[in-house]
């Protein structure tokens, strides 16, 4: 039956190979300073390099295509303490996570405010929102507590 609510199944269903899903739209970031102050005694430490970092965000639903984001960002040593720190990218993302704050939120509430098993979670993810999430990740996060990761966002 024709009609704006009839059926449609999902366009990556019976894929098998990750090479034949929609590519992903990449956008760029810049945190990349000569020298940022250190966290832990505020000297100005010079960057020592510069690092590219890849963080999956929720996708792009118009055209079902996965949205990342790549972060050039300085490392930066501290002349005075000795510290090594990478320039601030707390508003985006947990330290050496994958994935933006807005896919852990929207993962977690998937879960907390609708109920949803781990499983169908990600593959939620997946299908509304072009973010592959495995289900282990998603439980991580809300077993981590949703409200920690809530916390570190709102600085
Ligand atoms: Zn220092």
């Amino acid at each position: 039956m024709a009609g704006p609510g009839r059926y449609v199944g999902d366009v990556t269903e019976g894929i098998t190979r990750v090479e034949d899903l929609p590519q992903a739209k990449v956008s760029q970031r810049r945190r990349n300073y000569r020298r940022r102050l250190c966290p832990e005694c505020g000297r100005s430490a010079y960057r020592v390099r510069t690092v590219v970092r890849r963080l999956h965000d929720l996708g792009d639903p118009v055209c079902g295509r996965p949205r990342d984001i790549q972060i050039t960002y300085s490392q930066h040593h501290c002349p005075g303490c000795g510290v090594y720190f990478n320039a601030d990218m707390d508003d985006l993302a947990l330290p050496k996570s994958h994935y933006t704050y807005r896919v852990v939120h929207a993962a977690v509430r998937l879960v907390v405010e609708d109920g949803l098993p781990y499983r169908l979670a990600s593959w939620h993810l997946w299908r509304e929102h072009r973010v592959f999430v495995p289900f282990a990740t998603i439980q991580n996060w809300v077993e981590a507590g949703g409200k920690k990761v809530r916390h570190t966002h709102r600085r």
